[in-house]
């Protein structure tokens, strides 16, 4: 059966409909519209309706967004699309299209890509990280995503800098959850430039500083390498708490490739084991894995 995948984001809406093959046979791209709800509901509904008749054929519906499902009410948290908070969108489009509907977090959806057919395909447990904007996570074991009461497993980008003392860079960074020093202050590509920029008063992209590391500036190389120590410091206590077999990088910040040069070994000064075997990689899929692994949430819950 063909499988439907949305990835819903601030701005856009992005569609795909994936054959059996896992080749991508339809894809768009529509405006999000949220001045209210039922403004995004209809413009949601008449976006898959235009997929209908253009594939011609029946398909399968998973949703991503940037948000989370409260397991107790079925109803959105946590969306920064606001209009979406509160209402029960898995009810609401299965009434109107007369079939199932399966929604997840986008971090999620992203590690699900990842561990179904990407870079964690051949791999047990899959933690996936995205560095870009923010800082999310998921974790997928055995292709199935982790999810409990709270539903915020791998949102590990809240909690604070393990290790975090105020002598290290710069000032105490409040973050919009309502605390301070998240992960997600230090290592989300966000974060990361930010930090720079506003103590250097630049106003340079993540790419041109770490460029400017490779070839040895000094305050670029400083920050560089603390966001590696702070990075292997967080993931150290991800993996000493779930172990994954391989923990897979998307977002912006991510395809710096030095990362994945000096990430490994500054992990191992962290983890409790001697030797850390734990992959560390690149996302297969890049940008894509959100909506690719939104297309496989009907799959996932049909092989429970
Ligand atoms: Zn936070």
């Amino acid at each position: 059966m063909l499988r439907l995948g949305l990835d819903v984001g601030g701005t856009k809406v992005e569609g795909v409909v994936v054959n059996e093959m896992n080749k991508v046979i339809f894809q768009k791209r529509i405006p999000t519209l949220k001045a209210s709800y039922g403004e995004f509901l209809d413009n949601l509904l008449s976006f898959i309706m235009e997929i209908k008749v253009a594939v011609n054929a029946p398909f399968s519906i998973g949703i991503g967004l940037p948000g989370a499902i409260d397991p107790t009410t079925g109803k959105i948290k946590n969306c920064n699309c606001l209009v979406l908070n509160g209402h029960d969108l898995k009810h609401d489009l299965a009434v109107a299209l007369d079939q199932a509907v399966f929604i997840a977090n986008d971090a999620d959806c992203f590690a699900l890509s990842e561990a179904m057919d990407g870079a964690g395909a051949e791999e047990k447990t899959v933690f996936g990280v995205i560095i870009g904007t923010g800082c999310g996570g998921g974790v997928v074991v055995n292709k199935q995503l982790l999810s409990g009461p709270n539903a915020i497993a791998g949102e590990w980008g809240h909690n604070t800098l393990p290790g975090y003392h105020a002598s290290e860079d710069g000032v105490s960074q409040p973050c919009y959850c309502g605390k301070s020093n998240c992960v997600e202050k230090f290592i989300s590509g966000t974060g990361f430039t930010e930090r720079f920029n506003n103590r250097l008063g630049c106003s340079l992209t993540a790419a041109e500083i770490i460029a400017a590391a490779e070839l040895g500036d000094s305050e670029a190389l400083g920050h560089y390498r603390h966001f590696i120590d702070a990075f292997a410091r967080s993931l150290a206590s991800v993996i000493n708490t779930i172990d994954p077999h391989v923990i897979v990088l998307g977002g912006g910040l991510s395809n710096a490739e030095s990362i994945y040069r000096d990430l490994p070994v500054a992990v191992s000064r962290y983890v409790f084991s001697e030797h850390c075997c734990t992959k560390i990689v690149k996302a297969a899929y890049g940008d894509s894995s959100g909506v690719r692994g939104a297309s496989w949430l009907p799959a996932m819950h049909s092989a429970k």
